[in-house]
């Protein structure tokens, strides 16, 4: 037996004989002419994309109809087609057109163009096994797959059902594959060196993506620790789905709100039928995303109306575009930026285009006034100070009259910036609602980029210095009577969730995904006991040492 060792990318673990990827053959004569192979190519990714909606994946399905549109571009096809009729032959000269729009991608300086480059790459491979007439890759038994690195539309074209596990020898946890593997609840691991020679002879390869490591042809005893995880897994499904009707409180019946993190209209009713008691987070931004152009004031509208109509009385936080750090947009032009997170990001924007900004309010007071919401509760990112919430409220004024609904906005904001905690007694004054996001305020509080899988360590909110500055925002607010949930990945998680509860924290906001473990988490102790781990926590060295208490206690 031997142990390889790479990055955990999604949790759960699996046996299964390896099924190496191949690369795509070498260019034989072409079955297809390009136009032709660009329409089978958009008609797989749209059968794939549909494939992920029926199985409760719109995010997922997302990026798939975002290759579709890219396959389709008129300047790829045209790249190629100049090389066609240089003497290139087809399959080579999509692949070649793909690579040089992809070199461009890549000499920009973040990671979410970076992460399209492969995509673009992605599409011309597929536009050209198309001219090849090749089949997509297929698994013919249940395998872990084993490959360089992966793309999200192989991921998704390979049949799920055969699909035990993943192990990339390349690959990061916040690469699209590995957020796809997560979303279907296939163990990863990534960052393998060495994985594919390792591989190619082993008639069996384990993947533990809790712990990060590979076994090539485990033992009994790993087999034992495969039973046990399986066994524990089984009971802990029964346990969520018996949970299913009960709302989210803790062992003596402490209710704190279970609010949905959605991206799109579509997330609307699986957060529902999840039993989302209300949005804790709307991530416009991605109704922004996948376009050449701003979506109008008229397109965000309808968007905004549906989702607020799909949840009726329940209350729906729509944040507003947090546009920059790693989601930059082709038509929001940003000078470069040496730090990015640091930079121009959501409602700083607004400073420069204002318009971006007002015509989404404006989006928002209409969907509001059209679906029947008097009072929609609307949510500002980064947040620094006083002077951003007064900046936001003038455009949101002048939005209300623009429109002229009798609508009344309640203005909330995120609390993600250090900086917002420091003021929250100023700030507590002049909003309607605190959500602590607690993945920008983990990464700016530790100066540790959230991107950066080398610092993966140092991004746990269960850190005693944000468990600190939760503890000082809820005490902010209590007196002001405004309410402090949080919506970032701590929500989610069953640990934090104890420890946010503890704190005094009225709402957590996550994906839908996460209902059942938080539910869970939360139910297993009492409000006292809750109190008395977060007091525990805030004095602990260090995150870890934080989460292992919980845990301890979570499993006793
Ligand atoms: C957060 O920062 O915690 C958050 C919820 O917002 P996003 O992840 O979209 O930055
Ligand atoms: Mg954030």
């Amino acid at each position: 037996m031997r142990t390889l060792r790479g990055v955990a990318a999604a949790p759960g673990m699996a046996a299964a004989p390896p099924a190496l990827l191949e690369p795509a053959s070498a260019s034989g004569a072409p079955h297809l002419a390009l136009d032709a192979a660009v329409t089978e190519a958009c008609r797989q990714l749209d059968r794939l994309g549909a494939r992920l909606r029926d199985r409760g994946l719109p995010d997922e399905s997302e990026i798939l109809e975002a290759q579709a549109l890219m396959a389709a571009d008129p300047e790829l096809l045209e790249a190629a087609g100049r090389r066609i009729a240089a003497g290139t032959a087809t399959d080579d000269a999509i692949v070649a057109a793909g690579e040089e729009a992809a070199a461009v991608l890549e000499g920009l300086p973040d990671e979410l163009l970076a992460a399209r480059a492969a995509d673009v790459r992605d599409v011309a491979a597929r536009i050209a096994r198309a001219v090849r007439g090749e089949a997509p890759p297929q698994l013919s038994r249940r395998s872990i797959l084993v490959a360089r690195d992966l793309t999200p539309s192989t991921t998704a074209e390979l049949d799920q059902t055969l699909l035990a596990g993943l192990a990339l020898e390349g690959g990061s946890p916040t690469a699209h594959a590995a957020i796809l593997a997560r979303a279907l609840g296939i163990p990863a691991v990534v960052g393998i060196p060495g994985l594919l020679a390792a591989a190619s002879g082993a008639a069996e390869l384990l993947v533990d993506g809790n712990a990060g490591l590979v076994m090539l042809e485990p033992g009994a005893e790993d087999r034992q620790r495969l039973a046990h995880w399986e066994t524990e897994l089984q009971g802990r499904l029964d346990a969520e789905r018996a949970l299913h009707d009960r709302p989210l409180a803790t062992a003596d019946g402490h209710r704190v709100m279970l609010g949905a993190n959605i991206g799109s209209p579509d997330d609307a009713s699986p957060a529902l039928r999840a039993g989302a008691e209300g949005v804790g987070l709307f991530r416009t931004e991605f109704v922004f995303m996948g376009r050449r152009r701003a979506p109008d004031e008229q397109t965000q509208a309808v968007a905004y109306a549906q989702v607020l109509r799909a949840f009726g009385e329940r209350p729906v936080v729509i944040r507003l575009m947090d546009i920059g750090g790693d989601k930059p947009l082709p038509f929001v032009v940003l000078d470069p930026e040496p730090n990015p997170f640091l930079g121009v990001r959501a409602i700083r924007l607004a400073e420069r285009d204002p318009e971006l900004l007002s015509t989404q309010l404006r989006a928002i007071v209409r969907a509001a006034a059209e679906a029947g919401v008097p009072r929609p509760l609307i949510m500002a990112p980064m947040v620094a100070d006083l002077a951003d919430v007064r900046r936001v409220r003038a455009l949101l004024d002048e939005a209300v009259a623009a429109v002229g609904a009798a609508v009344t906005p309640q203005l909330g904001i995120m609390v993600e910036v250090p900086s917002a905690i420091v003021v929250a007694d100023q700030l507590a004054r002049e909003v309607a609602f605190f959500s602590i996001g607690t993945n920008d305020l983990t990464q700016y509080l530790l100066a540790a980029d959230r991107t950066n899988a080398a610092l993966a360590g140092r991004q746990d909110p269960m850190h005693p210095a944000v468990l600190r500055s939760i503890a000082s925002l809820v005490a902010a607010a209590k007196p002001h009577g405004v309410p402090v949930a949080v919506c970032g990945e701590m929500g989610g998680d069953p640990a934090g969730a104890v420890i946010l509860t503890g704190l005094g924290v009225s709402e957590l906001s996550m994906g839908p995904a996460s209902f059942g473990a938080v539910k869970r988490a939360l139910a297993s102790v009492t409000l006292a006991e809750a109190q008395e781990l977060a007091k525990r926590c805030l004095d602990a060295p260090d995150a870890a040492t934080a989460r292992a208490w919980v845990n301890e206690r979570l499993a006793g």
